[in-house]
């Protein structure tokens, strides 16, 4: 199998090499499910050697998104559904040599729809392909993830992710922004490319004027930028500045500084990690009932703490 596309996953292409009839394909967002899945696909239907060639009129039919061997099913789909569409899975296919069913977000599926599922997934015809994208896989029924190849996405090494950004589509965008993508990619190209989208963008940078503003005690332009209206903007917005402080704290556990403020960096280890324990205090106690008007206060608060001097030893 031809995997153009998809970076990295070198265990996954392993696995790719015998073919199976039904696959688990599970990762965090952005950590290249649906990008596998489509070459996966493809494949399925492709009519050439090299598959996927992307050339042949299966694959283009494919490409195009109407292709009739490839069913992409909903999973808030109800079971007297489901049963119909499965009845399809026993005819041979129209046109390529598989018929491939796609399920996106697979733990949405009822706990009756997967026990639907079950005894077709186990002994399919040889005709017909199953496939499964999931956030978290252990979310779905034991018993069909049994009866699947778990495909498990990979994080990529952060070079390949910055060799990624240098493709034309990202010229326009600054060196040091891709390396802060990078910085904040985890290791997942769709990840790095979420980061550079221009909401993520916004919500850095206000993560960034924030932390800079708590460093330097400008106190009122730290209350305007984490003054909210909404609970659920509150909610993000901590969760964003969660993950900023804590790729800083993993950039000084790896060594690694590039694309990062170096001001929040100085604050070491011991602060930055403390400082992370307690924006997750926060972020869990926004699942009860918080007063989004004392919240500014409490987050400020919480962030203060990284200004305090260290204690003088000598
Ligand atoms: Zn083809």
């Amino acid at each position: 199998m031809r995997f153009d596309g998809l970076i990295g996953n070198s265990g996954v292409k392993k696995t790719l090499e015998t073919p199976f009839h039904a696959y688990i394909i599970h990762g965090t967002k952005g950590s290249g499910k649906h990008t596998l899945e489509r070459i996966l696909t493809a494949s399925l239907v492709c009519q050439s050697k090299e598959k996927p060639c992307g050339k042949c009129d299966q694959c283009k039919k494919f490409l195009s998104g109407n292709h009739v061997d490839v069913a992409y099913i909903p999973t808030d789909i109800k079971v007297r559904d489901l049963r119909e569409k499965l009845k399809d899975v026993l005819y041979l296919p129209n046109e390529a040599e598989h018929r491939v069913f796609v399920f996106y977000e697979a733990e949405k599926l009822s706990p009756v729809c997967q026990n639907t599922l079950l005894k077709i997934v186990e002994e399919p015809p040889s005709h017909a392909v199953f496939i499964f994208l999931t956030e978290n896989a252990g979310a779905m029924l034991a018993t069909l993830r049994s009866r699947c190849e778990m495909i498990a996405m990979e994080p990529v090494d952060e070079k390949e992710i910055y060799g990624y950004l240098q493709r034309p589509e990202f010229a326009k965008i600054s060196d040091e922004r891709k390396k802060t993508a990078v910085a904040f990619s985890g290791g997942y190209i769709g990840a790095a490319r979420e980061f550079l989208s221009e909401e993520k963008s916004e919500t850095y940078l206000k993560c960034d004027r924030f932390a800079k503003a708590v460093l330097q005690n400008r106190m009122s332009d730290a209350i305007n930028i984490s003054t909210f209206k909404k609970r659920d903007e509150m909610a993000d917005f901590t969760e964003e500045l969660y993950l900023y402080f804590t790729v800083h704290l993993r950039s000084l556990q790896k060594g690694t500084s590039e694309g990062l403020s170096e001001e929040i960096r100085s604050l070491g280890k011991e602060k930055l990690a403390k400082l992370c324990v307690s924006l997750a205090k926060l972020k869990e106690n926004m699942k009860f009932n918080v007063n989004v008007s004392l919240f500014s206060a409490a987050l400020i608060a919480a962030c203060r703490e990284m200004r305090k001097a260290e204690p003088i030893l000598k």
